[in-house]
């Protein structure tokens, strides 16, 4: 016997986003589904045969999707409501029903038909989204659509083991929303898992892998009992139980009836689970996640290779699987062609290839002993040494200054009912002043004219003059609007992360690093690689044109440095924390700026920062300690009289109202017209003390919003707040928006606004 190897899932994207088009040609008719179909196999098969060469043990099968896994379950489960199956399919064999299973992962308003589209969240702490299943004590579950079952014959047919992947029916039931008591349905939910169970081995599947995420979180005992149920009630496979994204109760998931485990040892506390593996029994393996899944850096291989002997020598190299820490869907899928990216940093990347073939390094030498793999080990120190003390990673000047960083750095002179009296008066607005949230419609003739400057058709000088222009015309529309305080509209920008790190030092960008967001959205996270400092002005250049257009207040436009953090890939050798503290500096650097060239109005945005909240709670208050404290040192360089504000887009802030408040920027802007006022309340019952902008109505909808409603939403806001904290804006940027719809819809927004104002 011997270590195996594998992996716990593969991009499903293809290698040049081959499922993004396929998948947009046939949402948009340009192909039939059976071409769709037959693309998606093609990136199967490729992905196969990747692993043919990789005499894996076993291999991950089903974790494909044409939309999102989470929704594959729900297909096969038989749970997407009947009401999609009135959906016209296309006429070629649509043998998935993939025509029901978009129309409810996307939305369907066709053919007289208005079906909503399946609510869509964030996949625990990353950036993938899946769609949310929603149950009710009746809903009952029927084994409906064979697309695992013909995924694991077309493996087997490729000479390959198929180990079935499968959400675990807890997590999928903890998953869900709707319904209080979603665990009362497992008894129901078991007698299909075991039929799906039954049918994987009957075509020769040996091993189903439970993907059960909810391992990671806190679990209340009621949630332990369903999980140990679940292993003891189901049977007649080998069970591989995966975990990831934090660390694992060892005493109670070894204690489950299942044969392997596996646990993300990038995640862990490696002597933690040293230890614990004396209490692993003899007839279970464990399947270390060792390479991280969720990064973008080459492996640490002597370190990982020091851990697996350790390993190894406590339970014996064939109870041994050497794995990925989670699905590789999270990581890009190859570094062939990325011919942009600096030398000195590309050595130390991997992505989604590149980590097959570290697992197989660190197998072989488990194996084979060390001297297998010398080369291998050898290159790695050389490489990790030069890049901990190499001059492209590391800025003194940046570390010095954050090592020195003390309480004032994060603090305003004055308190915020000082710094207001002193704005009133320079800002001299209405009451209930009107705003937005930064962009504007982002048109085609915008997209194009950028991609023409990028391929070198329009020079510098056209490319900016053309910006003009726009910037010019969107002011315009808003004084014609009349709105209070106006935005440029961020037509010089790509991408909202993306922007700011090509102008900072210490990031870099692929050409090809995708990595799927949700469905066909596909996102290319920057990467952080060194210090950050600020290269070179940022935005002054094109607020400073724009404030000079106008005499009304003109709103500076920045990406906070929890939400840049977020949305890039991060490094492992200094905490988060302190990165995002070089990032704070650095845009603090901006801001400075900003207020320099004459902006009075700054807005730091942070639709990201409750991401920052890992899986254990017990975790949160630290995490939040420091992303509050990052905004604050990017804001607080400013004279009182210079209004910062910031933005967030979502609705939950129960489980961090407290940090909002401690965030102290002069105004929030956040979204309300989706959550009624619900959101409101934990505001109110924690007073929050400073101005507060509404979104009034949504713009991710081309729907135009009645007046009366927005006017109800401020009037009831009025029961919360004082009327001198309320501002009205849109609850998010207008940049998917079209141009008509948001002059109506804005045109409606100022009116509601001056209503108020005449009923004062
Ligand atoms: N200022 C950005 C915009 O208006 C904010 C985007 C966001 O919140 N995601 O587009
Ligand atoms: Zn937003």
């Amino acid at each position: 016997m011997a270590t195996k190897s594998t992996v716990l899932g593969y991009p499903r994207i293809g290698a040049n986003r081959e499922l993004k088009f396929a998948q947009e040609k046939y949402w948009r008719g340009d192909i039939t589904v059976s071409e769709l179909m037959d693309i998606a196999k093609e990136i199967r098969i490729n992905n196969l045969n990747n692993y043919k060469k990789l005499n894996f043990s076993s291999v991950p099968v089903g974790d494909f999707s044409y939309y999102d896994h989470m929704l594959d379950m729900i297909s096969l489960l038989g749970i997407i409501p009947d009401e999609y199956d009135e959906v016209k399919q296309d006429g070629s064999e649509d043998k998935y029903n993939l025509a029901k299973y978009y129309a409810f992962a996307r939305g369907y308003q066709k053919d007289g038909l208005d079906l909503k589209t399946g609510e869509m969240i964030k996949w625990f702490d990353t950036n993938y989204h899946y769609i949310v299943p929603r149950f009710n004590k009746n809903t009952e579950f029927k084994i409906s659509c064979d697309k695992i079952f013909d995924e694991c014959k077309e493996a087997i047919e490729l000479g390959l083991k198929p180990r079935a992947v499968l959400v675990a029916p807890v997590s999928f039931l903890l998953l869900s929303k709707g319904f209080n008591n979603p665990l009362s349905l497992l008894d129901k939910l078991l007698v299909a898992y075991q039929e799906i169970i039954d049918r994987l081995v009957n075509i020769g599947v040996e091993e189903i892998q439970f993907d059960e995420p909810f391992l990671a979180m806190d679990l209340t005992n009621e949630d332990k009992e369903a999980i140990s149920k679940t292993y003891n009630t189901l049977k007649g496979a080998k069970f591989f139980l995966s975990s990831y994204f934090s660390n694992i109760d060892y005493s109670f998931v070894y204690s489950l009836n299942v044969d392997t485990i596996h646990v993300d040892i990038t995640r862990c506390d490696s002597k933690e689970l040293l230890s614990s593996l004396d209490n692993l029994s003899q007839d279970k393996s464990l399947s270390c996640g060792i390479v991280d899944g969720r990064n973008i850096w080459a492996n640490d291989l002597n370190k990982s290779f020091d851990l697996l002997e350790q390993i190894s020598s406590k339970i014996g190299k064939d109870r041994l699987i050497v794995c990925s820490s989670c699905s590789l869907i999270h990581s890009p899928v190859s570094l062939k062609g990325e011919d942009k990216i600096d030398e000195r940093l590309l050595k130390h990347l991997a992505f989604a290839n590149e980590k097959l073939t570290e697992i197989t390094i660190l197998a072989n030498g488990l194996n084979n002993g060390k001297d297998a793999i010398a080369n291998e080990l050898t290159k790695s120190e050389t490489n990790k040494k030069e890049y901990q003390t190499s001059d492209f990673i590391n800025d003194s000047e940046v570390q010095k200054r954050c090592a020195n960083i003390t309480s004032k750095d994060s603090q305003r002179d004055s308190e915020f009912k000082t710094r207001r009296e002193k704005q009133v008066k320079i800002l001299n607005l209405k009451p209930f002043p009107t705003t937005t949230i930064g962009s504007f419609p982002q048109t085609n003739e915008v997209r194009k004219k950028r991609l023409e400057f990028k391929k070198g058709i329009i020079n510098e000088e056209q490319y900016n003059k053309f910006l003009e222009e726009e910037t010019i015309s969107c002011i315009k529309k808003q004084e014609e609007l009349d709105l209070d305080v106006l935005v440029h509209g961020e037509f010089e920008r790509n991408d909202m992360v993306e922007y700011f790190g090509e102008n900072l030092n210490g990031m870099a960008f692929s050409s090809n690093g995708w990595v799927q967001s949700y469905g066909s959205r596909c996102v290319k996270p920057p990467i952080i690689y060194g210090d950050i400092s600020r290269a070179r002005d940022i935005t002054v250049k094109w607020s400073k044109f724009a404030q000079e257009q106008t005499h009304r207040p003109m709103k500076a436009m920045l990406t906070g440095p929890v939400t840049i953090l977020k949305w890039s890939f991060t490094r492992e050798d200094i905490t988060l924390e302190a990165s995002c503290k070089q990032i704070a500096f650095a845009l603090r650097d901006e801001v400075v700026a900003l207020e320099k060239a004459g902006l009075k109005i700054i807005q730091i945005d942070e639709p990201a920062i409750r991401e920052v909240l890992p899986l254990k709670k017990a975790q949160w208050a630290k995490c939040l300690n420091w992303a509050v404290e990052s905004f604050r040192i990017s804001a607080s360089g400013v004279k009182d009289e210079t209004q910062i504000h910031t933005h967030m887009c979502y609705s939950d802030f129960n489980s961090m109202i407290k940090e909002v408040i401690a965030m102290d920027a002069d105004v929030i802007t956040i979204e309300a017209s989706k959550s009624n006022m619900d959101i409101l309340q934990v505001f109110k019952d924690n007073n929050y003390p400073n101005e507060i902008g509404l979104g009034v109505y949504d713009i991710h909808t081309p729907r135009i919003p009645k007046k009366d409603e927005m006017v109800e939403i401020l009037n009831q806001a009025r029961n919360y707040f004082e009327d001198w904290q309320i501002w009205v804006n849109p609850d998010c940027g207008l940049k998917t928006r079209k141009w008509p719809e948001t002059i109506e819809a804005l045109d409606l927004m100022v009116q509601s606004a001056k209503e108020i104002r005449k009923s004062l």
